[in-house]
């Protein structure tokens, strides 16, 4: 074998939104893009507000001999100096630059956690449904995935099914709020509830348990509502997060990780995952980038534009009989799919020209994703296959 065995079956087993976007590309040969119906990727078809290209300009124009130079592998200081100074507003705890750490997205930046905290063989909880590369990050640093559901009605967090989950092995837990796939924000009380239940386990296993909080559609939410600052709830807390949602950045790779100022060994905290920063080969986080984001720490993308997908797809898709939460932020649905078999579901959707992410993929067979970060002229034109798929699958009559 040329690869290793564990990365071949991975490759093998985890490729539900490459399998779909290949099958985008002959579809839309086939039939012509206007025709097929893409809602399988979380790219923010948005552009980065104008005051990114504005300071991006001013950098190009005028540019500091050494701009381009390596620096301290946590970055820059005026770069974790504005985050730093965000977050203290947000929580109202004193967090300084010497509690950020810039990543390569939050992909880098769980990455560098994980690999900070854990020991081979210990557990890292994770909530169903979940972002699916959580699973492979965490395999990355010798640790081991333990899967708990959220409530399956609402998707918000079930504590007494994470308390009974927690144990010596336990080093982490990884929550997702604005979440992917299923768009609901964990409500203020349920993170002081949570809180309180992690310190209190803590206290009886005379460990400490990470609480991470990843957030990279934390500014991307409806109806008035704001994600909690965790550093609130909960003390032994990380925030991982980026710049490739809310300033839709993705391509960049841009994003940091913040610890709460209150957390024990805070320091010791700080200095491995700098380490780990460096030694994962990340270095440090993309220069140009790092200098941009400390100048729009309070920008965000036209989140009213994802509003109005949400509530277009929302509204005819629940019309339809389509059952599902409604998302309170990111740019995702997960309705239940019509039929059991969420994977026969998705494709007689292709038959549709319809291209979603079968739940299975999320550890949730019985949904479906569909990601609404696309054009809106692209969900007119998809809804009357919603409509001919709904007929077919005996959600609405003919
Ligand atoms: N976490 C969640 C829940 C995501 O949906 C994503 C990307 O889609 C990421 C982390 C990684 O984002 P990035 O590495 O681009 O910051």
């Amino acid at each position: 074998m040329a690869i290793a065995t564990k990365i071949q079956s991975c490759i093998e087993g985890s490729s539900w939104i490459r399998r779909m976007f290949e099958e985008g590309g002959r579809l839309r040969e086939k039939f012509g893009a206007d025709n097929v119906y893409d809602f399988t990727l979380g790219n923010p078809d948005v552009d980065p507000p104008e005051k990114f290209y504005t300071e991006l300009r001013a950098i190009a124009n005028s540019p500091e001999r050494g701009i381009h130079r390596y620096m301290s592998n946590a970055g820059y200081e005026e770069s974790r100096a504005s985050v730093a100074a965000m977050l203290s507003s947000s929580s109202g705890l004193p967090v300084s630059a010497g509690q950020i750490v810039m990543t390569c997205g939050a992909s880098g930046a769980l990455n560098v956690v994980l690999k900070t905290i854990l020991n081979p063989g210990e557990e890292v909880i994770i909530l169903t449904p979940h972002f699916v590369e959580y699973r492979f990050y965490i395999d990355n640093h010798g640790g081991v995935p333990h899967e708990v559901w959220t409530d399956r009605t609402t998707f918000q967090l079930d504590i007494p099914a994470i308390e009974m989950a927690i144990s010596e092995k336990t080093r982490a837990i990884i929550i997702n709020t604005p979440n992917n796939p299923t768009g609901v924000i964990y409500p203020a009380e349920s993170l002081a509830e949570l809180g309180q239940m992690i310190e209190r386990r803590e206290r009886e296993l005379g460990r400490q348990i990470y609480l991470i909080s990843d957030e990279p559609y934390a500014r991307i939410s409806y109806d008035g509502l704001t994600v909690p600052n965790i550093f609130r709830y909960v003390t032994n807390s990380l925030i991982v997060t980026s710049h490739s949602k809310d300033l839709a950045l993705p391509g960049e790779r841009i994003g940091y990780i913040a610890a709460n100022p209150l957390m024990t060994h805070v320091d010791l905290f700080m200095e491995g995952a700098i380490f780990c920063n460096r030694t994962l080969g990340f270095v440090n986080a993309p220069a140009l980038m790092q200098r941009l984001v400390s100048k729009l720490q309070n920008e965000s993308v036209d989140v009213e534009s994802y509003r109005q997908k949400r509530d277009l797809l929302y509204g005819t898709l629940t019309s339809l009989g389509y059952h599902m939460v409604k998302p309170d932020g990111a740019f995702y649905l997960f309705p239940k799919s019509p039929v059991p078999d969420d994977v026969a579901f998705v494709r007689a959707a292709q038959k549709h020209n319809l291209l979603i992410v079968p739940g299975a993929g999320f550890g949730a067979p019985g949904f479906f994703r569909i990601a609404y970060c696309v054009d809106i002229k692209m969900i007119e034109r998809s809804l009357p296959a919603w409509k001919a798929l709904a007929v077919e699958t005996g959600l609405v009559g003919v």
